[in-house]
């Protein structure tokens, strides 16, 4: 289905969709966080929190809540993020080894898109298709543009990540690599899961099989030798 391995002959290699998250996973901090720390009211998410267990403010509110405080520019935040959010090594390499073999890498992130594209354009990466939210950023406070991800998930009961996964995957392998809460539901559609932090502890109490990791060198060295990889 759809554009798989144009050569074909040798049949026994299966083309891979990577869907790789963004924050704490191709990046070494969370850009989220850092945003808020910088700009906003530190401290405000622990005041939110209460109100969002209780069912009082959907996370999307709680969230929107927290970006109002946040007062820069597009700039400031750009060169926030760029000096300090850091690459995990090994994510470019790993993206030249998918696209040599015909292989798709897609970020998909419960994040912001326009920060998102500004990291991986600094890095060489801007051609990487990515779904995500977007925040528009100003001296007055972050508005925050929520992506359509159809439905509640019939798995979490939230809108996840796993409705874009659906909506991109084109029967290739499906590896997901991830770390953290917003990455449980969709990493369970895939056939193999790369997790570390949170997600790592959250698959291993589940019971659900990943190979951990800390960079993109040892994810590349794990999909070669698993090469041709086994239904
Ligand atoms: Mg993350
Ligand atoms: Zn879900």
């Amino acid at each position: 289905m759809g554009d798989g391995n144009p050569s074909g002959s040798l049949g026994a290699v299966e083309n891979l969709l990577i869907a790789c998250d963004f924050d704490g996973t191709i990046t070494r901090r969370d850009t989220l966080h850092l945003i808020v720390e910088e700009f906003g009211t530190r401290g405000l998410w622990a005041a939110i929190e209460p109100r969002l267990r209780a069912g009082e403010v959907t996370l999307e509110q709680a969230m929107q809540e927290e970006f109002a405080t946040v007062r820069a520019t597009p700039s400031q935040v750009r060169d926030l993020i760029l000096r300090e959010a850091g690459m995990r090594a090994g994510f470019p390499e790993l993206v030249a080894w998918a696209e040599a073999r015909g292989d798709r890498v897609i970020v998909f992130s419960s994040g912001f898109r326009s920060v998102i594209d500004a990291v991986l354009g600094a890095w060489g990466l801007g051609r990487l298709p990515v779904v995500s939210h977007e925040a528009v950023f100003s001296p007055e406070g972050a508005e925050l543009v929520w992506s359509d991800r159809g439905e509640p998930c019939g798995e979490c009961g939230r809108r996840c990540k796993r409705h874009d996964l659906r909506r991109h995957h084109r029967g290739e392998r499906l590896v997901y690599v991830g770390d953290g809460i917003s990455d449980r539901c969709g990493a369970r559609l895939a056939d193999l899961v790369f997790a570390r932090a949170d997600l790592a502890r959250d698959l291993a109490v589940d019971g659900v099989p990943f190979v951990p990791f800390e960079d993109f060198v040892e994810v590349r060295e794990h999909l070669e030798s698993a090469e041709p990889i086994a239904a």
